[in-house]
């Protein structure tokens, strides 16, 4: 997939200026046309070139959002939500132009039931925000993308992060919401029970939408008890393969481990030097248990053996709250770590996943693979899930390099695919994945495009993402 594969979205000219028009006379200073604003909102952390919107809109309410998306689709013209732009994929880039919609003002809690397990937010929320809100109610939100993304920018594009493999993604944590659908109308997919068949499941057809449905106002979501015992630590092994085959044997034994994260030697320099780690340049599993005192010192002393019949060991591990906060604050810097690998290169970040049993292989062919392509590309993944990201890091002013990470890339999505895994665990298609949506799921594609065209038959919704143009 190269990078002139990327969608293309005509613009239109006369209908964009009419609603320049109507949104600057409707919110004044809360619409922005500004050229760097403009670019920040179609900002993307990887090398896909910027395409910024033609104006961004600060929403504060649902009605505000339902406006914004009439007089689009009155001038048909493109509606991108936008929450904090951490997304990995050219997700918010507007390549027909068109409005941005940011939800950062749409930022309050709006109920916490702690009977219920579960509350209800405005899409602007972030992660850390609502989990600070909570701190005082014995409850946390588990999602946590490397990120402190928006709670609608991870609904939308179904992320997932470090507790994944026992909290599960926000497929599973999204009770119900409430979006702004193309023609402007609202809709809310579900109410708040834990369980519910009533009828086709559009909490589920939202969440992972990328925006190209429907605009998230609200959402209803899970909450966990924050775990009685906590403990963590770090393991070594002598190869990256000896520290998968521990990943698969402690998931398969049914351990219910609450992070298990892969990092690779690479991975493991740059994050002893940026986050001032303390332990060997080899590959490493960081873990995490939560249950009772008994309970995660059993778990642990049982992945410890795990990890010892793999060659790994000696598993250090703790239960002080400061040293596991500053392992797993360098986990979530990994990202930042990895550039310091290569200063002013940046970062192409891949995410498949695999079923389990396919980890190893997929994880030491992909290795070998990086090795005989000269790249500097370190590893680092949520093991547990089968989930595993490289980081390319490349000159992007040098096409030859651009070439040969995307020849990379193309290679471990097809990778992934022909061993049943997916060509995105968890950060989406975006513009940056469009090529391999097809080559995962065939036909499924089509009916895709079939429900697309039904919800939004204007292709306004976030177009030129998910799905490829023809083909
Ligand atoms: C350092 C780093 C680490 C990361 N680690 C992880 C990780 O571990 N796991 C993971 O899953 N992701 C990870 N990500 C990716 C990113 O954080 C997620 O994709 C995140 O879920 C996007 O949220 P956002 O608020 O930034 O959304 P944005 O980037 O603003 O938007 C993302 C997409 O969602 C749509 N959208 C946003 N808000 C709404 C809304 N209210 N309604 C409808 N559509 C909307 C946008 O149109 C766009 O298509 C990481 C990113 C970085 C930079």
């Amino acid at each position: 997939m190269a990078l002139s594969d990327l969608n293309p979205v005509e613009r239109n000219e006369e209908g964009i200026a009419a609603v320049l028009g109507i949104l600057k006379q409707r919110f004044g200073e809360r619409f922005q046309t500004g050229a760097a604003i403009r670019g920040q909102h179609a900002h993307t952390t990887t090398y896909i070139p910027t395409q910024a919107p033609d104006g961004v809109a600060f929403a504060e309410t649902t009605a505000e959002v339902q406006e914004i998306v009439r007089a689009c689709a009155a001038h048909r013209v493109p509606v991108i939500a936008f929450g904090v732009g951490s997304s990995l994929e050219g997700h918010t880039n507007a390549p027909g132009g068109g409005i941005s919609i940011d939800t950062s003002r749409m930022n309050r809690i709006l109920a916490v039931n702690p009977q219920d397990l579960d509350c209800t937010v405005e899409p602007g929320v972030t992660r850390e925000d609502l989990n600070r809100h909570l701190r005082d109610t014995g409850l946390f939100f588990p999602i946590d993308p490397g990120a402190n993304a928006s709670l609608g920018g991870m609904a939308a594009t179904r992320a997932s992060g470090t507790n994944a493999v026992r909290y599960g993604t926000m497929r599973e944590n999204v009770l119900s919401l409430t979006a702004v659908m193309a023609d402007g109308e609202t809709v809310t997919t579900g109410k708040r029970a834990k369980k519910s068949s009533a009828g086709y499941d559009l909490t589920r057809l939202l969440v992972g939408s990328e925006g190209t449905l429907g605009v998230i106002t609200s959402l209803t979501l899970r909450l966990q008890g924050i775990p009685q015992a906590i403990s963590g630590g770090v393991c070594p092994f002598p190869s990256l393969e000896a520290a998968c085959n521990t990943v698969i044997a402690t998931i398969q034994m049914g351990i219910p481990v609450a992070r298990i994260e892969l990092i690779n030697a690479l991975q493991m320099r740059a994050m002893k030097n940026y986050s001032k780690l303390d332990y060997p340049e080899s590959p490493c599993l960081f873990v995490e248990f939560h249950g009772s005192d008994a309970g995660v010192a059993e778990q642990a002393e049982t992945f410890g053996m795990i990890a010892e019949e793999n060659g790994g060991g000696p598993f250090l591990w703790t239960s002080v709250a400061e040293e596991r906060t500053k392992l797993w604050k360098a986990r979530h810097d990994a990202y930042w770590s990895s550039l310091t690998l290569r200063p002013g290169a940046k970062g192409l970040s891949t995410d498949v996943c695999v079923p389990i049993s396919r980890l190893a292989e997929c994880v030491t062919e992909t290795e070998a693979d990086i090795a005989e392509m000269g790249l500097v590309a370190p590893i680092v993944g949520h093991a547990g899930d089968g989930n595993f990201h490289v980081l390319v890091l490349m000159d992007v002013d040098n096409p030859a390099e651009i070439a040969l990470a995307e020849k990379f890339v193309a290679r471990l999505n097809m990778r992934a695919i022909a061993m049943e895994g997916t060509c995105t665990g968890e950060h989406g298609i975006g513009q940056g994945k469009v090529g391999f949506l097809r080559r995962e799921l065939g036909h499924g594609v089509d009916i895709m495009r079939m429900i697309k065209q039904a919800l939004d038959p204007l292709n306004i919704m976030n177009p030129g993402k998910i799905l490829p143009a023809a083909g």
